[in-house]
């Protein structure tokens, strides 16, 4: 069988760990056998951004603006702890922080759902897409501890030099004050991102916030979201038979968990960050949860939602057998691959990637899994295996549905 072929390269971010052990066994086994794959290649792994003064990374994120479509591994963000382990010069930026600062984008997160493996929602049919706006709010917070007898003012100096204040609290005893912000243009990205996301993948997109009690802040959110979409989406979702819907967060929490699934929720910065954390439980298995970075103009960075999975990589370095969970690694290349098929008018890449996605799934519907999906599952015939025989086992469903 000929290589399908590519016209455009993916923009290639390798990693550290455990995941860069995968990244290249899903390569080798899975994907250049079949398509002449084209990448332009930027390795993230930490010795390489502390060589280049994590240039690398600014440079890996200038080349997705170019190309348009990034696969990336997940990737060590430096603590105290990795300054020792890997000798470094700086403790550097989380790479998705400084690639999302320039991108601009919003990150969607997405469950595979599998047979075997049962939400603990049993309504849930269809996978939950969470999408989190990253800028701002409490995560840009100003904080003070207030002493009993102060009086709390928002003030705000204008260009002209005026002033606006407003009262927060007289205190008459001790307690705590917080000021946040958020901008215009960010919320208008973040709106702009999400509605683009809801017609590529046709669904409905719901979005909440508490604009009941907060009528300045968390209105505004509402209220770019409604322009937004009045202006430059409305005519668009119709033709495609899809919805935005608004709605009170406490309201949307409970329609959540009545819900059947299949339809993206749009968060405010916190909400997405709690609750992407009960959607990925809920389903099942963090290395189950895909994540793709979206920017307002249309740029697409896929990747896995877990990390480097640093303890199985010791085992490995120790010469130990491992059984990582590699289907959110293979999903986030299928998504890019096709992503790519889908830009350049490749099908046959596309119809590779679905191919590749089901195959993967039918492994573990087949009973065929790694140690982390064998302890939830519910199959009877379920077998535990290794990194590399489970990759093996989806390269034979693959090889199967191709001929
Ligand atoms: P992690 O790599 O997500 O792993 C946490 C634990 O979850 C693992 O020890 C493992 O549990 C389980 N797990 C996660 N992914 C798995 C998989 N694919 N297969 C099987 N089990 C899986 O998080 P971490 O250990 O807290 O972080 C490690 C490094 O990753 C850190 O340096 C962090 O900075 C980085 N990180 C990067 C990203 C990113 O690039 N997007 C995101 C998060 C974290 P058991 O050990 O119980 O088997
Ligand atoms: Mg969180």
């Amino acid at each position: 069988m000929a290589k399908i072929r590519m016209t455009t390269p993916l923009v290639e971010m390798d990693g550290d760990e455990m995941t860069r052990i995968i990244w290249k066994m899903i390569k080798d086994i899975l994907i250049t056998p079949y398509v002449d794959l084209k990448t332009e290649y930027y390795d993230l792994g930490l010795e390489n951004r502390n060589a280049t003064d994590d240039q690398v990374t600014v440079a890996s994120a200038e080349a997705t603006k170019k190309y348009g479509v990034a696969v990336k591994c997940a990737t060590i963000t430096p603590n105290a702890a990795r300054m020792t382990e890997y000798n470094l010069k700086e403790m550097w930026k989380s790479p998705n922080g400084t690639i999302r600062a320039i991108l601009d984008g919003t990150v969607f997160r997405s469950p595979i759902t599998v047979k075997g493996i049962t939400p603990y929602i049993p309504t849930w049919k269809k996978p939950i897409t969470i999408a989190r706006h990253a800028y701002g709010d409490v995560y840009k917070n100003t904080e003070m501890i207030v002493e009993a007898g102060s009086k709390a003012e928002l003030l705000v100096t204008k260009a002209d030099g005026t002033t606006e204040t407003a009262l927060i609290h007289d205190f008459k005893g001790n307690g705590i004050i917080q000021g946040m912000h958020n901008l215009d243009a960010s919320i208008s990205s973040f709106a702009r991102a999400c509605f683009n996301y809801a017609l590529d993948l046709k669904q409905d997109i719901w979005f909440a916030t508490k604009d009941t009690i907060s009528k300045k802040y968390d209105h505004t959110f509402k209220d770019i979201f409604q322009e937004i979409f009045d202006s430059e989406y409305k005519e668009k979702f119709e033709q495609a038979g899809i919805e935005y819907f608004y709605t009170l967060i406490d309201d949307a929490v409970a329609r959540v968990v009545r819900s059947e699934g299949g339809y993206i929720w749009a968060c405010k910065n916190y909400d997405g960050d709690v609750m992407s954390d009960m959607i990925a439980t809920a389903f099942g298995s963090l290395a189950m949860m895909t994540s793709v970075l979206v920017s307002p103009d249309g740029i697409y960075e896929y990747e896995a939602a877990h990390g480097t999975v640093q303890r199985h990589y010791y085992k490995h370095l120790k010469g130990e057998e491992t059984s990582t969970n590699s289907v959110a690694t293979l999903f986030a290349w299928t998504g890019a691959l096709r992503k790519r098929g889908e830009l350049d008018g490749i099908a046959e890449l596309c119809d590779f990637a679905d191919k590749l996605e089901k195959a993967a799934v039918k492994t573990i519907e087949d009973g065929i899994m790694t140690g982390d999906l064998y302890l939830l599952s519910t199959l009877e015939n379920k077998q535990k295996v290794n990194t590399e025989q489970f990759l093996l086992a989806v390269n034979e469903n693959l090889r199967a549905s191709l001929v």
